[in-house]
């Protein structure tokens, strides 16, 4: 397993589900329901749409001035990423 920063955790209990970063993401092709890309940022395996949307996610930092609690999606997707990239076992 491998840890998620303390501010990761923290960003992630903060945020309100409201969708507003998905809204203005260029990148995402499918629907994504925010509670599972929340969940599965830290736990379990990755269902293939969540898995398709972090290998899409290029970065751009569309999702972060919308989001009404100011919190960082590009971060908690970059953090998706590394799972990825590290296997089903991080
Ligand atoms: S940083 Fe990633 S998730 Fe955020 S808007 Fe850009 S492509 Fe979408
Ligand atoms: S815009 Fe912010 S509060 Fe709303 S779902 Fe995205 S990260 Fe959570």
């Amino acid at each position: 397993m491998h840890y998620a920063t303390p501010q990761l955790m923290e960003e992630l209990t903060a945020c309100i589900a409201c969708s507003e970063c998905l809204l203005a993401c260029p990148a995402l092709a499918e629907a994504i329901p925010i509670k599972a890309l929340n969940w599965e940022t830290l736990h379990g395996p990755l269902s293939p749409d969540i898995a398709r949307f972090a290998q899409r996610c290029y970065q751009c930092g569309a999702c972060v001035p919308v989001c009404p609690v100011g919190l960082h999606r590009d971060a908690m997707m970059l953090w998706l990423k590394v799972r990825l990239l590290l296997g089903p076992d991080s």
